[in-house]
């Protein structure tokens, strides 16, 4: 009985210790089934956050193909605007400009339909441009911009570009779509600085692809340039007009001058022909002159009184005057006539100068003139020797008549490129501003006290111009009345 109620005692120990191992055990795993739980709720909100996550991903990465493709049109429509823009700034023809815009580059600027036209408050618009509309459809819309100017010349006069989701527009957009057969449009106003302007109208009838902001600015751009390429044309046709009307007078002219310049030459040929007959006219007598006074001179017809053979000598002068004055005479006339023929040959200029400074030494000692050559380097010019003497005899022989005593006469050689520049310069009376073109003339000479004194016949200069130019040559002169005078030529150097 006892051992019966120990087994009992026992039991019911054992059974309480093994349901509190038990009690602790579970308290354990419920424990760690809790973890667990809350690892398993953890691991879900992590699960839910990386499916937001890629959820994010995933629309960003749609928004940035979304942006990649608006960028890709951006820049294809930039392309085209910009090379539309050249093509419209390469034409100087108005009637070309808007031929340039064309269903190919509207597409590529995303739309279908374009109209332009210019107008003023005092004409109807004239159409310029129609891509996408029949010419019912055309007429109808010009009608409709008749009947509403004022809402038109408004965005004209604001410099404004308007859109079909403009909202202060002063058009009706809604009205606009209907008219237009658009679903969405631009209208931006062509403002040239001269002349009649307009309106550039462009529209697509695509919903999935309506006008955007960037389109606007696009077509900014675009009748920016239209306006400048109509005011470059414009400008154009009136430098051409005025061109063509300046050349229709430069040749009007040039004609008129060759005319005249033909009868000067006619008139002047006649001149050298009726100078050279009356020289050769002139010259045979004038021998026989001096050829009777030589004669009586010569005492072989009879001695003669003293007072005759004065007379005879005056005769003698005289007639000597007049074969030199008729042989400068016909000179003149063979040079300008290109009849002379100038014998060129290689010439050292010092020689030639020697030579006269030589000949006129005389005439410079009596008037104890100080005579000086400065050549700076040493020339040789292709010329015709004794013409060339003659131009320095007389240019010399003037500056020795004109030059008072003590005074100083200087030649001076200065080589250039392809001539020899030659001066000479005097320290005599010089002459005024006002008569130095003039001294070239034919028997021109200045009024002066000199040329009253000594005798001159006013050809020397005109002949030595002549043989100057007849070597291609120039010849000028400066000089200042009572100061001196300096008379300058060139020629030719050898090669
Ligand atoms: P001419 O000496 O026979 O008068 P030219 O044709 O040689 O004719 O000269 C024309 C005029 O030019 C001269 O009359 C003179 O008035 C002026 N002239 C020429 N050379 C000089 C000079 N060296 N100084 C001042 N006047 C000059």
């Amino acid at each position: 009985m006892i051992n019966a109620e120990i087994i009992f005692y026992s039991l019911g120990i054992a059974g309480f210790v093994t349901i509190i191992i038990l009690s602790i055990v579970l308290f354990f795993k419920m424990q760690a089934i809790r973890q667990l739980q809350n690892e398993i709720n953890q691991l879900g909100e992590n699960l839910n956050a990386l499916d937001e996550q890629a959820k994010l991903v995933i629309r960003t990465d749609m928004e940035l193909n979304r942006t990649q493709d608006e960028l890709d049109k951006k820049i294809s429509s930039l392309y085209t605007l910009h090379s539309l823009s050249q093509s419209i700034a390469s034409t100087l023809d108005e009637t070309q400009i808007f031929n340039r815009i064309n269903p190919d580059n509207l597409s590529r600027l995303g739309l279908e339909k374009a109209l332009a036209f210019l107008w003023n408050e005092e004409k109807a618009p004239q159409l310029e441009l129609n891509v996408g509309y029949n010419t019912k459809e055309a007429a109808l819309i010009l009608d409709y911009l008749e009947k509403n100017k004022n809402a038109f010349f408004a965005l004209l006069h604001r410099h404004k570009t308007t859109s079909s989701f403009d909202k202060e527009t002063s058009l009706v957009p809604s009205e606009l779509k209907g008219v237009f057969c658009v679903d969405s449009f631009i209208i931006s106003p062509i403002l040239p600085k001269q002349g009649t302007g307009g309106f550039l109208f462009v529209g697509t009838t695509s919903t999935d692809n309506p006008i955007s902001e960037g389109d606007k600015e696009s077509i900014d751009i675009l009748t920016n340039q239209i306006a400048q390429a109509l005011d470059n044309a414009r400008l154009f046709e009136v430098t051409w007009h005025a061109q063509q009307d300046l050349e229709t007078k430069v040749n009007y002219r040039t004609r008129q001058l060759s005319n005249a310049l033909e009868e000067i030459k006619q008139i002047s040929e006649r001149k050298t022909d009726f100078v050279s007959a009356v020289s050769h006219e002139l010259r045979t007598p004038l021998t026989s002159i001096k050829g009777y006074a030589s004669i009586l001179l010569s005492g072989v017809l009879g001695e003669i009184p003293q007072k005759i053979r004065e007379r005879l000598d005056k005769v003698n002068q005289h007639a000597d005057e007049l074969v030199h004055l008729v042989n400068d005479l016909l000179d003149i006339a063979r040079i300008e006539s290109g009849r002379a023929i100038m014998k060129r040959e290689s010439q050292d200029i010092r020689l030639i100068i020697d030579s006269i400074a030589e000949l006129l030494s005389v005439q410079m000692k009596k008037k104890e003139i100080k005579f000086a050559i400065n050549i700076k380097e040493e020339s040789v010019v292709f010329v015709d020797k004794q013409q060339i003497k003659r131009v320095f005899i007389n240019l010399i022989g003037n500056a020795i008549k004109f030059t008072p005593d003590e005074g100083r006469i200087e030649v001076r050689v200065k080589p250039n490129q392809n001539f020899v520049q030659i001066d000479i310069s005097d320290t005599g009376l010089g002459m005024p501003k006002e008569v130095q073109e003039k001294i070239f003339n034919e028997f021109y000479r200045v009024d002066n006290p000199i040329n009253e004194e000594v005798k001159g016949t006013g050809l020397g200069l005109s002949l030595v111009k002549n043989i100057i130019e007849a070597h291609r040559g120039k010849i000028w002169v400066e000089s200042e009345l009572n100061h001196g005078s300096t008379f300058s030529f060139t020629l030719p150097r050898s090669k």
